[in-house]
């Protein structure tokens, strides 16, 4: 059920054009047009819009015409585009209220969010928000790696991604953290990882969604591939970047591959299944090279475009 997708007539409603793969079945409702930041290298997403915060009303006529449609079917509301908690926290939370009175079966409430954004609310603010029934939020750490960090122009140092992150569970958000494998490269590969756990290990999230970089047209990391300057992880590369992400982590964390980019699909709880997890890299790693089935199934991916 892709709430409003199917039902809602596009010129009456305005949908968030990108939304987590597990917010598949929630009402999307749209807050802001494109990213705040729309700065890093690898990513293509909101090229084409002009950062906007949608007007109050509009966004209340939304959830009134929503509410007229779904009232009682709506669980879980995805709220977008990247970086919601952008907005005035007075406003977030007058929507939210609307949201609460006009879906009664509401059980969680989610957005994208940046860590820059996070670290410089005030906890009381961020309490606001989550008190008001914002429950989870979508961080992009991406990598853990400092001179990564810089490189893809994410933005935060490693040590504000843990600051921001600590400081949304602190306010009590349930936190879900994006790693993108690949995205140093055959030269960065082995620091990506090991950097990237070290930094999870810190946050210690509810939950780290890996997805593989597949570069997207319009990114300057895919300008960079085109000309040779930065040389896409092989997909043995990508196995071993992997094994050495999850051999480091010591987290409590749902670890989950549910992006369609993803070679292999690995999901557990940490640590409980770290070892059974090690064990799927392993087999997928030595039958890689004999199975031309594989092979062809961990290339097609990459001819993915429009994630
Ligand atoms: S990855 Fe996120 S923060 Fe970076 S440009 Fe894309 S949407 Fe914006």
């Amino acid at each position: 059920m892709a709430i409003g997708r199917l039902r809602l007539k596009p010129l009456s409603y305005d949908f968030p054009p990108w939304r987590p793969p597990n917010e598949a079945n929630s009402l999307l409702l749209r807050v802001t047009r494109g990213c705040t930041w729309n700065r890093c290298t690898f990513c293509a997403m909101y090229k084409h819009f002009t950062f906007q915060r949608r007007p109050l009303e509009e966004i209340k006529a939304d959830i009134l015409t929503a509410a007229s449609l779904y009232c009682d079917e709506v669980r879980t509301v995805f709220i977008g585009d990247s970086n919601s908690p952008s907005i005035k926290t007075a406003d977030f939370v007058d929507i939210l209220r609307q949201l609460y009175a006009s879906f009664p079966a509401i059980e969680r409430v989610t957005s994208y969010a940046r860590a820059k954004t996070l670290l410089g609310k005030p906890l009381d603010e961020l309490k606001q928000l989550r008190q008001a029934g914002l429950t989870r939020l979508h961080v992009g750490l991406e990598t853990g790696n400092a001179a990564l960090l810089k490189k893809i122009k994410k933005g935060p140092t490693p040590e504000e991604m843990v600051a921001g992150c600590l400081k949304a569970k602190d306010a009590g958000f349930e936190l879900s953290l994006y790693v993108l494998l690949g995205l140093g490269g055959e030269d960065l590969s082995e620091a990506h990882a090991r950097d990237t756990a070290a930094v999870l290990n810190l946050i210690d999230p509810h939950f780290i969604r890996v997805r593989t970089l597949l570069p997207q047209p319009g990114s300057e990391l895919y300008a960079a591939m085109e000309s040779g300057s930065f040389i896409k992880c092989s997909h043995k590369t990508i196995l071993r970047e992997q094994r050495v992400l999850v051999e480091n982590l010591n987290v409590n964390s749902e670890y989950l591959s549910d992006h369609i980019t993803n070679y292999i699909p690995l999901n557990g709880k940490l640590p409980g299944d770290k070892e059974a997890m090690l064990r799927t890299i392993e087999e997928y790693d030595a039958d890689f090279a004999h199975n031309s089935l594989l092979q062809s199934k961990f290339a097609r991916k990459d001819t993915l475009q429009s994630l």
